[in-house]
């Protein structure tokens, strides 16, 4: 597959190339377009505006080249440029950045920049098109912390260790406004290579309560208000179809093994094991009634998936099971070792310290540097 980071990757613009096509058609456009200043990210002293879309930014140099290393050489390398700009190239003195991003994403990165905790609290719930812009103009444009506070706080969500995850309350830390789906969030991560934060995402859309499999891999999930359908990525239709099939064997053979007094699950070529193949049943009625209602519940009428993360053995459906059986439960055992496979499970390498996040060539915007 291509590196789906090269397609996002376009730098800012400061001057016009009149020979490529596609810059031509969007100058033509420029020229007939009425452009927004954004009210309250026009500052009148600011020194440098920016435009993305049809949206610009009158904003200060300093400020921004403070959090942004990529932002600090563009500035430094149009500022000596300036007395001999085309005036067309200078709003209000100001020299004028084009950037190939949307502004809406340029909207959430400066507010956070600006306004600070007057638009995200350090604690309480983050809204999904802050997070999505922090995370995408953070690593184009090496704004550090935003690009590390973004992280951080999806990773809180959707984290790359067991026990974080068993404890994180799904999606209830992020705001999903704008319309944005869990589709949208799965896409950032392909889009940006956060491989740590796909086998987490691709178990909570399997464990998921709130759409179905064939929503999110061929209906695609609607954003509202508006309607519109957005799909998962088709690089992730193989995670998702196999890596689901992957982890009910392991329901079967492992997570739900303390059931096997019910069915025998050992391979026939395997002579280690004292028991005899076939039908294990114990014989205490009570247990057997508790087994029967747990594999009722997991696998009837269909396999669920979010029923590894209960505490069966703590669970009233489990109180009935004997002293005997129950030293073959092992949840959290169980657990663990799905956790390990999760890289392999979902073909994102071989184990989880193979899994890097932004892994992608961060050189690949250098060339953009006027
Ligand atoms: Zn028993």
């Amino acid at each position: 597959m291509a590196n789906p980071c090269a397609t996002n990757r376009d730098g800012p613009r400061t001057k016009r190339r009149r020979s490529e096509s596609a810059e031509g058609s969007s100058l033509a456009l420029a020229a007939t377009t009425k452009f927004t200043r954004f009210e309250h990210l026009w500052f009148s002293d600011g020194n440098v505006v920016l435009q993305a879309q049809h949206t610009q930014f009158r904003v200060h140099c300093t400020l921004l080249s403070t959090q942004s290393t990529f932002l600090k050489k563009i500035f430094t390398a149009i500022q000596p440029k300036t007395s001999t700009t085309d005036s067309s190239e200078l709003i209000e003195g100001c020299p004028l950045i084009r950037l190939t991003d949307s502004a809406a994403d340029w909207k959430n990165v400066l507010e956070t920049v600006y306004l600070g905790l007057a638009v995200t609290k350090w604690r309480g719930p983050i809204k999904v098109s802050r997070l999505v812009a922090m995370l995408r103009l953070g690593h184009k444009y090496d704004f550090a912390h935003l690009k590390e506070e973004g992280l951080d706080r999806l990773m809180a969500v959707y984290p790359d260790n067991l026990e974080t995850f068993m404890g994180a309350r799904n999606g209830v830390d992020l705001e999903w406004d704008g319309g944005w789906t869990f589709c949208d969030l799965v896409n950032l991560a392909i889009e940006l290579r956060l491989q740590r934060l796909l086998p987490a995402l691709y178990l909570r859309a399997m464990c998921s309560m709130a759409f179905t499999m064939t929503e999110l891999l061929y209906d695609g999930l609607t954003r509202s208000p508006g309607g519109e359908r957005v799909k998962i990525h088709p690089s992730a239709h193989k995670a998702l179809v196999m890596g689901r099939d992957a982890i009910i064997a392991r329901m079967h053979t492992d997570i739900f093994g303390f059931l096997s007094s019910v069915y025998e699950w050992r391979s026939p070529t395997d002579t280690s094991a004292s028991t005899e193949l076939g039908f294990q049943d114990c014989t205490s009625p009570e247990c057997r009634r508790s087994k029967g209602l747990i594999h009722y519940h997991v696998f009837v009428p269909t396999t669920q998936l979010h029923a590894i993360f209960m505490n069966w053995d703590s669970h009233q459906l489990g109180q009935g099971i004997c002293d005997e059986c129950r030293r073959d439960i092992d949840l959290w055992g169980a657990r663990n070792r799905l956790w390990e496979a999760l890289p392999q499970i979902f073909f994102l390498g071989n184990e989880w310290k193979d899994l890097k996040n932004f892994d992608c060539d961060s050189d690949l915007h250098r060339s953009a540097v006027p």
